[in-house]
């Protein structure tokens, strides 16, 4: 039989892993942190293993927690989502963003994705027997072009992917964005489908426009977010979808006999420390911005160069001082010479840019991991 998916090998972020434990390489490649999830959340998920959480939670998702996400959203965006009706709990973002595919994305659908865009949507969207229309970032400042998404709208577009921050440039959509992308979706029937999962990821005083700060928006939205990148736990896989009642309705669908509930003892988890502890979500920022600018500062001594981080935890680098190697090559060229893995971004386009020289690095580490990467990112 033909393959489902023939585009689909191994991720690249499992590759360069691979490849940076088999030559001893500082890994900044995979998005992962490399220091302990709070204490607090570990003793609460101890204490809700202990306390007999262990059985199968709510197919939606424990009420403790769903009542949690909206008091958050109510605190963060002004918008309080109904916990029973639009909030439901999933196994990580991966999964919420396959299920609001297949939940609304028919065969011979398009769904238009922005590149360059994190390699879980093609492949849910093509198994959907759906068609992925890309249309690109702006290569300099990865802001869309948003005539071009508007010319890229069909009758047939079912869907449109967006996400904000972005991985892998750490770009942010404007409140200005917002208002032209609710413009372009108005008179259609498009949904669309919001990955936020670095929402609370983001610096120098921006406000992240969530999708659900925008009423109109919300109405058609499937929004996404992910417990591992607020949490520093991305192997718990735990996230959750908000979106209106009738979308929640079908998504559920989905939910229900793809995984049917997510891991119980984390919701107890994540329930107490969205009540117990907002100052972990509100000072997540600060966090990684003290990160980001060290880091930054570091890169000044080497030849690589910088580019600007407005969101979320990684780092791209222009190294065309350094090499003409294509970013693949470069990028092993990195791991297997120089000791240090980072990302190469063409993974995340259907067309790459020619010539673009650009490396992805995950800052979300140890200072001794990055003063270890910037110790022989130095020598280039
Ligand atoms: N979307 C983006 C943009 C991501 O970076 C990630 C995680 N790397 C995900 C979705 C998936 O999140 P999760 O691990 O919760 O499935
Ligand atoms: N989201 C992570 C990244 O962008 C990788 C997740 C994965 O390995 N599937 O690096």
């Amino acid at each position: 039989p033909g393959t489902k998916l023939p585009k689909v090998g191994t991720t690249i972020f499992t590759v360069m892993s691979q490849l940076a434990a088999e030559h001893g390489a500082v890994n900044l490649g995979q998005g992962f942190p490399d220091f302990p999830v709070p204490g607090r959340l570990v003793d609460a998920l101890d204490g809700a293993m202990r306390g007999g959480h262990n059985q199968y939670a709510p197919m939606t998702g424990i009420p403790a927690l769903r009542n949690a996400i909206a008091t958050k959203s109510e605190r963060v965006y002004g918008h309080r989502p109904d916990a029973d009706a639009e909030i439901t709990v999933t196994s990580g973002a991966t999964e919420a963003i396959f299920n609001a595919i297949h939940a609304v994305v028919r065969a011979g659908d398009e769904v238009v994705v922005l590149d360059p865009c994190y390699d879980c949507y093609e492949p849910a969207i093509d198994l959907a027997g759906a068609r992925a229309v890309h249309v690109p970032l702006d290569p300099a400042t990865f802001a869309p072009d948003w005539q071009r998404v508007r010319d890229a709208i069909t009758p047939r577009t079912r869907m449109l992917m967006i996400n904000s921050p972005h991985n892998p440039s750490g770009a942010m959509l404007s409140a200005r964005d917002m208002a032209t992308l609710a413009d372009i979706l108005r008179e259609t029937g498009v949904f669309l489908l919001s990955d936020e999962v670095y929402e609370h990821i983001v610096f120098d005083g921006a406000r992240h426009e969530s999708v659900l700060r925008h009423p109109e928006l919300r109405e058609r939205a499937f929004v996404v977010s992910s417990f591992g990148k607020t949490y520093h736990c991305t192997g718990w896989k735990v996230g959750y979808c908000i979106a209106p009642p009738a979308l929640s309705a079908e998504f559920r669908k989905v939910h229900q006999y793809n995984v049917f509930c997510t891991f119980a003892p984390a919701q107890h988890a994540f329930a107490a420390m969205l009540d117990e502890a907002p100052g972990h979500y509100e000072q997540l920022g600060a966090f990684y911005q003290a990160k980001r600018d060290r880091f930054r500062t570091q890169l000044l001594g080497t030849r690589l160069q910088p580019l600007p981080v407005p969101g979320g935890y990684f780092q791209l680098v222009d190294y065309s001082a350094v090499s003409d190697l294509d970013d693949a090559a470069f990028c092993r060229w990195l791991t297997i010479e120089k000791g240090v893995a980072a990302i190469p971004l063409s993974p995340f386009y259907e067309t790459p840019p020619q010539g673009q020289r650009l490396a992805r690095l995950c800052f979300a580490k140890n200072e001794a991991t990055l003063d270890a990467a910037i110790e022989r990112l130095a020598k280039l």
